[in-house]
Parts: structure tokens; C-alpha cells; sequence
């Protein structure tokens, strides 16, 4: 026979259990709009900020404190405006 504590005990337990059930579709949503980003031909990343502009490629650098483990830090230049910007990539 159930009692009080049994109850609540199982009631604390349903935002976890909701998430759970959740969790499969917000994935699925969730790799559907990083599929779009990565097919998307503009990398946000390697945008001017400041006017939109694509900017150009100048160099790249091992990363200051991860380029022991082969991070590389991209110099990105805007065309139009000047702005630098640097962009971190990981390996592989
Ligand atoms: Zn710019």
C-alpha cells in the first residue's frame, strides 16, 4: 500500500520524468537547426558584426591556451570596414 512519502516521492520525480519523455523530440529538433546551420553557406562567425559584410580570411595562429590540443585561433578581416576578429577551430 502506498503512502504519503511513497506519493510524494513520485510526484517530485515527474518534471524529471516529463524532460525525459520531452527529451527525444528536442533533440531531433535541435540537430534538424544545427544541420541547417552547418549547410547554411555564410558561418555567422565569419560575419562583420558591424556591417554584415563576409569577411576574409588572413591567417591562423595555434590557440594561445588550447593549442596543445591542436585548437587553431583564424584571423577573420572585414573588407569594408577593417574589423578583426578571431575565430577558434578546433581540429578535424
Ligand atoms: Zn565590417
Amino acid at each position: 500500500m502506498l503512502g504519503l512519502s511513497d506519493i510524494l516521492a513520485v510526484l517530485d520525480r515527474w518534471p524529471t520524468w516529463k524532460a525525459l519523455k520531452e527529451a527525444p523530440a528536442r533533440i531531433e529538433a535541435l540537430e534538424k537547426r544545427l544541420s541547417a546551420l552547418e549547410a547554411s553557406p555564410t558561418n555567422p562567425e565569419t560575419v562583420c558584426p558591424v556591417d554584415g559584410t563576409q569577411m576574409k580570411w588572413e591567417g591562423e595562429v595555434p590557440s594561445r591556451h588550447f593549442g596543445v590540443f591542436g585548437q587553431m585561433d583564424e584571423t577573420w578581416r572585414c573588407p569594408a570596414c577593417g574589423l578583426a576578429r578571431i575565430v577558434q577551430r578546433k581540429p578535424g
